[in-house]
């Protein structure tokens, strides 16, 4: 490997450990459960299974290709690969984040779309769906994640979790915290007895997402 490639990894690597660490500091997840990956070329770089982030150093890159063979570190890779994979072959993916956050879990528990309670859908690509539940690690839940992000950066897995997907693994993570929070007020808005949230129609959110095209700074 060049040295540019190597220290392209590094860097990758350091940022997967990072980003696996604030999904534990802010809460979604508890102890080894989730996972982050980043792409770096053709080498995808994950969290290894059922290891606390914490212990994580720079020395402990764990890579695979895009079939899954690792090619860099001597830890089993996450039980997730199957559904980190299916979203680099089927997106222009770079980083992927899968959580046991509390609120989206407890939506995904609850109905196959979120209300569009809020405009932060637009964010995720427009209303944001629940895959059906199949066992953690199988290729059953990868395919039923990836219909379920047709046209989305994010879904919810069925009694499961999140996954969302970026160009950086800010913008995924940031996509995980958007969703966990959507999910939160839905949960706190439906939970008033006696009234009912207002939700947004397909064409608002519509116009949301034009309009985001021009959100923030100039380039
Ligand atoms: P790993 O520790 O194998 O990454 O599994 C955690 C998890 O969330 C499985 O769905
Ligand atoms: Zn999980």
């Amino acid at each position: 490997m060049s040295d540019m490639g190597g220290d392209a990894i590094e860097q990758a690597w350091d940022g997967v450990v990072a980003t696996a660490r604030r999904t534990a500091a802010e809460g979604l997840v508890v102890g080894t459960s989730g996972n982050v990956s980043a792409r770096v070329g053709d080498v995808v770089l994950v969290t290894p299974s059922g290891v606390p982030y914490d212990r994580l150093g720079p020395g402990d890159a764990v890579g695979v290709d895009l079939e899954g063979r690792q090619v860099l570190g001597e830890m089993v890779p996450t039980s997730e690969l199957p559904l980190h994979l299916a979203v680099y072959r089927a997106s222009d993916a770079m980083a992927v984040v899968h959580t046991h956050a509390v609120h989206a879990t407890a939506v995904s528990t609850l109905v196959p779309e979120i209300p569009l309670v809020h405009y932060a859908a637009a964010m995720l690509g427009g209303p944001v769906r629940t895959a059906p539940y199949a066992r953690y690690g199988t290729r059953e839940l990868a395919d039923n994640m990836l219909a379920a992000l047709r046209e989305r950066t994010g879904c919810l897995l069925q009694n499961h979790g999140t996954v969302t997907y970026g160009n950086t693994l800010d913008e995924a993570y940031d996509r995980t915290a958007q969703l966990e929070w959507m999910c939160r007020l839905w949960l706190t808005a439906s939970s008033v007895p006696g009234l009912r949230p207002s939700l947004l129609t397909p064409a608002q959110l519509r116009d949301v997402q034009d309009a985001l095209k021009g959100y923030g700074q100039p380039g």
